[in-house]
């Protein structure tokens, strides 16, 4: 379904966008303790919209309500009472130190408000992306214009009530709809744009920001790859990248993409995350398809691509290994491994975000590294290996966004990493103090005494004296 974009509400957005123009003016001079007192109100929100998004997840994609608190809610309360703990820090003013040439000046960096903000988000985790980012806009003084995505209509419906019922739309607002509603957003003349969402609609919302020399945060996706090494401890590994793949049901911008493992490994790895599979997903043989800890494909268009990704590697030469099972009505895929997968097919070439997980074998980790290297920069990029020389080759030979080592997906709950893509996967760093940076403008301030200048020798007319210098 489509959201006709009519006269009205173009003119109730600009309403609204040029009500949070005078907002953000006054927001200019806004102190730490109010600052903190809107995150408090948003923080209190939360806490009481918990059930009700619990229940609107469960409805676009049949998400477990507990897995939406551990990766929706709890992340996203850590992201506002560590900045709840950290504005007056990151507000203060930055010394910088003087060259002799500057002696007697004062030079410091001022963070001030970007101003009016908008925030478009994706479906796929659609409460802490849609309020990560303004935990950011408020903190550094920005009013913001929120756009959740179309394809949970329920959360975003949950998502635009409590944020009428939490604050004022001159400060911050939220519009539902589709690309249509994007759109008339991107006309504005914004001063940030944070844009989460696929590489694609990034470049889209990228062109529109070059209408007004918006600054832009685009936090992208890509096809992030797991080196597994034969050194790497099976077992754990294989905990660690089921969870990390098969969490809400492989539709993770960080989730691993496809893994690359030592060839004498790859059985016995497979086998272990097939235990594993049936472990979590399994545990009272009722088929994983009975599991409520496992979540379903977000709509059927999604189901159709990830099903057409399957069938296409499978018809060029592709096995399933494990899973395989599919279920249209349900938009069920249960987990599933493809081994003899070839670069050169569809599965290998565009970000699967479901939950298919091809694995490729090399020999050399040389192999490995130049296969990546050879595709678009990755999100996330994960290594699991005890060789110390290994990691560090993988590490330095190869660029990313992010990841982990012997670990999945965590480097995006950590306070003070900064979270984001490369190139294809992203421009700019969101979280924490990396988050507060986007959305100010640092300001470069030279206090001068009056009266004095080192400067008078630059004034003309000019003569030999730059001779003598
Ligand atoms: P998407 O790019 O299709 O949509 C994202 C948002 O853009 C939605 O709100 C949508 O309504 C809007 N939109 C769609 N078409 C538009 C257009 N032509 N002009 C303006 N706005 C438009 O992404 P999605 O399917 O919702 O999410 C999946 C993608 O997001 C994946 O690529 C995933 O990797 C990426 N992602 C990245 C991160 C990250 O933090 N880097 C997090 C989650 C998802």
């Amino acid at each position: 379904m489509t959201t006709t974009v009519t006269e009205n509400n173009v003119d109730k957005i600009k309403a609204v966008f040029q009500a949070q123009q005078q907002t953000a003016i006054r927001l200019r001079t806004s102190t730490a303790s109010e600052r903190i007192s809107k995150l408090k109100l948003l923080l209190s929100a939360i806490q009481k919209y918990e059930a009700e998004f619990q229940e609107a997840l469960y409805q676009d994609f049949k998400k477990n309500r507990t897995e939406t608190t551990l990766t929706e809610i709890v992340p996203l309360q850590s992201e506002i009472k560590h900045a709840i703990s950290q504005i007056k820090r990151w507000m203060r003013p930055q010394s910088v130190s003087n060259p002799i040439h500057y002696l007697g000046t004062r030079a410091y960096v001022q963070y001030e408000p970007k101003g009016v903000s908008l925030i478009i988000s994706p479906w796929n985790y659609p409460v802490s992306l849609t309020l990560s980012p303004l935990v950011s806009a408020i903190a550094a003084g920005c009013t913001a214009i929120l756009k959740p995505s179309e394809l949970t209509p329920h959360t975003s419906a949950a998502l635009g009530k409590m944020v009428k019922e939490t604050f004022d739309e001159s400060e911050v607002a939220l519009f539902e709809g589709d690309v249509n509603v994007s759109m008339a957003l991107l006309d504005l003349p914004f001063n940030h744009i944070f844009f989460t969402g696929s590489p694609a609609i990034g470049k889209i919302v990228m062109r529109a920001a070059a209408n007004h020399l918006t600054s832009v945060t685009l936090e992208l996706g890509g096809k992030s790859p797991a080196f597994i090494d034969e050194t790497a401890d099976l077992q754990d590994t294989a905990e660690k990248l089921v969870w990390g793949k098969f969490v809400n049901n492989g539709q993770t911008c960080i989730a691993p993409d496809y893994l690359l493992v030592k060839e004498s490994v790859q059985q016995p790895l497979i086998e272990h995350i097939e235990k594993q599979i049936e472990k979590v997903y399994n545990a009272d043989k009722r088929g994983i398809e009975k599991s409520d800890s496992y979540c379903r494909v977000v709509n059927q268009r999604h189901f159709t691509r990830l099903q057409k990704l399957m069938e296409d590697a499978l018809l060029k030469g592709a096995t399933i290994a494990v899973g395989g099972k599919v279920n249209a009505e349900d938009r069920f895929i249960a987990p599933t491994l493809l081994t003899e997968v070839k670069t050169d097919m569809a599965i290998m070439q565009e970000e699967i975000f479901g939950p298919l997980l091809p694995v490729l074998t090399y020999q050399k980790v040389e192999q490995a590294i130049d296969l990546v290297n050879r595709g678009e920069k990755p999100l996330a990029l994960y290594v699991f290996s005890k060789n110390k020389n290994m990691i560090e080759q993988v590490m330095s030979q190869t660029t990313a966004g992010g990841g982990c080592v012997n670990e999945c997906l965590l480097h995006i709950g950590h306070p003070d990493l900064p979270f984001g893509g490369v190139n294809n996967s992203g421009i700019g760093k969101s979280h924490g103090h990396f988050g507060f940076l986007e959305f100010s403008n640092a300001r470069a301030v030279l206090k001068q005494r009056v009266g004095f200048t080192g400067f008078k020798l630059f004034y003309p007319p000019y003569t030999d004296k730059v001779k003598n210098l």
